[in-house]
């Protein structure tokens, strides 16, 4: 009976915890809180409203090195849109790289567009250039390759070196074919029959022997530099002549970048076929600098900006230039050029030793008397 009891007692105290614990919040007796934070005012951040850009600069001095056609549309198209009026020089890269430095203490041009990056590289050595820090460069697709790392050059577009046979003279000349390497070029079916520009003058000569230098190392790459100067029909001032040249049967064969090559076959008709040398080939990035001393200096940078946008790197084949863009956002209108076999150029020893190189082919080389050994 006691045990029973006990056992009861147990179960009616288990009964009671387990039922406590199942139990309802207990009832708040403490005094409601009453709200005493100061009411919500708005906090949306206040529209703020950009100034408007005031442009005090009227008129943009450029160097400008691309093709002729290209320079005017750029310039048509940056004077519509900011109603700045730009006046240009068509210079080839070494001509225009001359210049500056002449005119390095009174310059003529606030802005350099266009052509191989190895002339900027060099104009940087000569502390020709002014750094610029555009909001742009977020745009460009490879920063480490193509943007100066202290802001003094970026590059504008991309250009691979080929080579454009003259399809006529390949049709009387059965037994030749068109080059696919740099060692085709001296072939002696070519002999007086290549057309190149002068280094001195041009970028695009520039870039091919650079390239060569690059492959073959300075000794065996001086040797063929030799060989291959005496190949020449004739070396012209402008990088894109030779395939106007051989457009018209003056010679067999061009060295120019091959958006050169297609403008001539695509606009102006011309019977010739691109090749690449097979072994790899150079290419071209162009650039573009603010000049030291620019005296329009608001201006340059508007173009600076500009020529780094989607926008701006669009306008290419609108103006029959080819070249791929080195932003993100635009569609290369010839992706079959940037599918040549390219070489790891080496744009900062190109640049760094464009002086020397240069000098080395027009003292040593390309004089009449050494063409003749
Ligand atoms: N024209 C075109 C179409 C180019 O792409 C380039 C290269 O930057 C040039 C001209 C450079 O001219 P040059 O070889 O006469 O310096």
């Amino acid at each position: 009976m006691l045990k029973t009891v006990r056992i009861i007692f147990i179960m009616a105290l288990l009964a009671v915890t387990v039922l406590a614990g199942c139990a309802p919040a207990a009832v708040a007796t403490e005094a409601p809180v009453v709200a005493t934070e100061a009411p919500v005012v708005a906090t949306e951040a206040p529209v703020v409203t950009e100034a408007p850009l005031v442009i005090t600069d009227t008129e943009l001095n450029v160097l400008c090195t691309p093709q002729e056609e290209w320079c005017q549309g750029m310039k048509q198209e940056f004077e519509a849109k900011y109603g700045i009026t730009v006046n240009y020089i068509r210079m080839s890269a070494g001509e225009g790289l001359a210049r500056i430095e002449a005119e390095k203490d009174a310059p003529t041009f606030d802005l350099w567009w266009g052509g191989p990056i190895d002339s900027f590289v060099s104009a940087k050595g000569k502390n020709l250039l002014e750094a610029y820090d555009s909001p742009n460069f977020v745009n460009i697709r490879d920063t480490k390759l193509m943007k100066d790392v202290d802001n003094q050059w970026v590059g504008v577009y991309v250009g691979t070196l080929g080579f454009a046979t003259n399809t006529n003279w390949l049709a009387a000349n059965p037994n030749a074919k068109a080059p696919t390497s740099w060692d085709d070029l001296l072939k002696p079916e070519f002999t007086g029959q290549v057309m190149v520009a002068h280094p001195s003058s041009s970028g695009t000569s520039y870039t091919a022997i650079s390239t060569v230098l690059q492959i073959r190392g300075e000794e065996a790459g001086w040797e063929y530099i030799k060989k291959y100067a005496g190949q020449m029909a004739a070396f012209t001032k402008s990088g894109a002549a030779p395939a106007k040249f051989v457009c018209q049967g003056e010679a067999a064969v061009a060295i120019v970048f091959s958006h050169d090559i297609v403008n001539e076959i695509e606009n102006n008709k011309c019977p010739l076929v691109l090749t690449f040398p097979a072994e790899g080939t150079g290419y071209e990035i162009g650039g573009m600098a603010i000049l030291k001393g620019a005296k329009n200096k608001q201006a340059a940078q508007l173009w600076y900006d500009w020529a780094i946008s989607a926008e701006g790197q669009a306008l290419g084949p609108k103006y029959n230039a080819y070249q791929a863009p080195t932003v993100n956002g635009v569609e290369l209108s010839h992706p079959e050029l940037m599918e040549a076999k390219l070489i790891n150029y080496d744009f900062i020893w190109s640049g760094e030793n464009k002086t020397r190189i240069v000098d080395k082919f027009t003292n040593e080389i390309a004089n009449a008397e050494n063409l003749k050994k």
